[in-house]
């Protein structure tokens, strides 16, 4: 799948191969491959427009990084902004405070969208949450049906009543039905039409209206390319919608809606379905989908060795910075990112200078530490982080940080001692001192 895209992605940048820098002279013909390409894929025309603005801004506003190729300079940032355009993370599903949240259906016919409902229970009751489902389409021949036997096979209740009543009602009726037994989720399929039509956006917010779901979820058949843009926009216009679910992507599917869906709504896809079967659906991730689009193989690994290169290089510059004692708790947690980026504690290490290697009980223990201090130093506040020495004097700026990132003052304590020490240790090293041991991060 993705495979014309990601072909004619690559053509792009062999155009840039063998460049010195980013250019806006030499970055037309790549600009004008990736326009194609997503064009090609059937991503929606404004959504490549504003896409391809944005690349060529940052292609041309990056600092060039000594030692990394322009090509796969460029290759990292049509990356990186295609994750973004995507949602940069994913976006779990809305968990109301009091129960049960009301999850509510919505898109075409023939998208998958009943299917989609019962994977959701099932996705859902793999987390221990338990869920009613409500059949309100009564246009469809055998909808109800449909989702009374998927739910008999995937052991979950369905409410339904019968293809006469008014789906209004049905609805009304099943968030009560769910009230009373106690479950903690409702999710309700709503009739699709081959088309969007008047009558069906009608009654789709007349049910909006009547349960107040806390998720509005479109289903958009990856297969509908150019379409899903307009789709998205009908529904989030006319209904609002929270999120979306992408099916079908097993299919012989373009990357274009993925790409279509957040760009136009500005709601996230939150899964997608990949395959007929109950169990084939998955949390959507921005920056697999990425990589997908990019193809497999090839582009990918090239990819790979671009934020390689330009880890390395920023490295090298972090590594001035610690030589000049300019490290700061940001930088320690930019570095600590990078390192869970590239894979290990080892690979930095070992473009420190005088540093070994690690065994490999030393490196996992250095994982977990880096969790923890993530977490300690997200909660510290910017003059915080960039001015370590406030901590150590403060007892109760630790306490707040300690809170804050669910951590015990003497962890947080802690965690400010190591940082002062490994500063010193590495400012010893800029002046040619030797570390016994590397001290700072582990145990
Ligand atoms: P609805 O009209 O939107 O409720 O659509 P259905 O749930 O009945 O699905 C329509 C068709 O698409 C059915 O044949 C499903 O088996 C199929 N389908 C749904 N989701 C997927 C998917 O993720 N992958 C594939 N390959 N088929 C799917």
């Amino acid at each position: 799948m993705f495979d014309a895209l990601a072909e004619s992605l690559e053509s792009a940048w062999k155009k840039l191969r063998g460049q010195d820098k980013i250019r806006e002279s030499n970055i037309q013909d790549a600009l004008q491959e990736v326009r194609r390409a997503l064009l090609a894929a059937d991503v929606n025309l404004q959504v490549v427009k504003d896409f391809v603005t944005e690349v060529e801004k940052q292609a041309l506003g990056a600092d060039v990084i000594a030692g990394v190729k322009p090509d796969q300079q460029f290759i990292k940032i049509v990356y990186d902004e295609l994750v973004k355009v995507m949602g940069d993370t994913n976006v779990p599903l809305a968990q109301a405070e009091t129960s049960p949240t009301v999850i509510l259906m919505a898109g075409l016919q023939g998208t998958g969208k009943t299917t989609a409902t019962a994977k959701l229970a099932l996705h859902l009751a793999k987390e221990n949450r338990k869920t009613l489902l409500v059949a309100t389409d009564v246009y469809r021949p055998a909808a109800v049906d449909q989702l009374v036997t998927l739910g008999q096979q995937i052991k979950i209740p369905v409410f339904e009543m019968g293809t006469d009543a008014n789906p209004v009602e049905i609805a009304r009726q099943g968030l009560a039905k769910a009230k009373e037994m106690g479950v903690d989720t409702v999710i309700i399929d709503t009739a699709g039409r081959l088309q969007i039509d008047g009558n069906m956006m009608a009654e789709l917010a007349q049910i909006k209206e009547t349960v107040q779901p806390h998720e509005t979820l479109l289903v958009v058949d990856a297969m509908t390319g150019q379409e899903a843009a307009n789709l998205t926009r009908t529904f989030h216009e006319q209904i609002g919608i929270t999120g979306a679910i992408l099916t079908k992507l097993d299919g012989d599917t373009r990357g274009g809606a993925a790409l279509s869906v957040r760009q136009i709504s500005g709601q996230p896809i939150k899964f997608v379905g990949v395959g007929e079967k109950v169990e084939a659906l998955q949390p959507f991730y921005p920056e697999r989908m990425a990589q997908r689009i990019l193809g497999m193989g090839d582009v990918l690994t090239l990819v790979e060795k671009a934020q390689e290169e330009i880890d390395i290089a920023d490295a090298a510059k972090m590594q001035e910075k610690i030589l000049k004692a300019q490290f700061d708790f940001s930088d320690f947690l930019k570095q600590m990112r990078l390192m869970k980026n590239m894979g290990s504690l080892g690979g930095l290490l070992k473009m420190i200078p005088g540093m070994g290697k690690l065994s490999g009980e030393q490196l996992q223990k250095g994982e977990s530490e880096l969790k923890k201090a993530e977490a300690i130093i997200s909660s510290m506040t910017k003059e915080e982080r960039q001015n370590p020495d406030l901590l150590t004097g403060s007892p109760s700026r630790r306490r707040r940080i300690a809170k804050g990132s669910g951590h015990s003052d003497s962890q947080v304590t802690e965690l400010v001692g190591k940082f002062m020490q490994m500063r010193s240790m590495m400012q010893k090293m800029g002046q040619g001192e030797m570390p016994e041991m590397f001290g700072g991060m582990g145990g």
